[in-house]
């Protein structure tokens, strides 16, 4: 049924309309619903006329505009933590089991390896752990392949002594 003062759609058994609060008179009442007497108190809360719905103008005012931001490009690659900054995946967001997992088996194998770890190092789209996990294990592989050369350079040397001295 729809009321006769706003003609906002109700439903059939409403005494009052919902939207203006109008008192529905049943004139063809079969007399199923036995309470026909509102409750004075019911009355009274619709007595009230309902609040007018809000201008729709005001709600779709414009919000102030944010000023822009030029400089967050510049602050970007300073590695201020800007969690969502660029857009994608939080670079600074813990690595879970399978990342990990990922890592330590692409570390076995040879060549890639080695790829990996400068791409994770050097590369600016990385996440931060595993960035920090890359430049740790450049900096281990360094000092070995120095402590590597130095051996050689010095026992070298001992060993090539030793032997050319035997030969004479
Ligand atoms: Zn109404």
């Amino acid at each position: 049924m729809y009321c006769e003062e706003c003609g906002a759609p109700n439903p059939d058994e409403a005494l009052f309309c919902a939207n203006c609060g109008t008192k529905f008179v049943k004139a063809e009442g079969g007399g199923q619903e036995p309470v026909e007497a509102p409750k004075p108190q019911a009355a009274s809360q619709q007595v009230p006329p309902p609040v007018p719905p809000p201008q729709p103008w005001q709600q779709t005012a414009p919000p102030p505009v944010a000023p822009p931001q030029p400089r967050q490009e510049f602050q970007g690659p300073s590695g201020g933590p800007g969690p969502g900054q660029y857009g994608g995946p939080d670079l600074n967001a813990p690595m879970g089991v399978g990342s990990w997992l990922a890592v330590y088996l692409l570390m076995a194998v040879p060549i890639l390896n080695i790829v990996l770890i400068f791409k994770w190092a050097f590369g600016n789209n990385v996440n931060r752990n595993k960035k920090n996990f890359a430049i740790a294990a450049l900096i281990l592989f360094l000092i070995s392949l120095v402590l590597s050369i130095l051996f050689f350079i010095f026992f070298g040397e001992f060993f090539y002594r030793n032997m050319g001295g035997a030969y004479y």
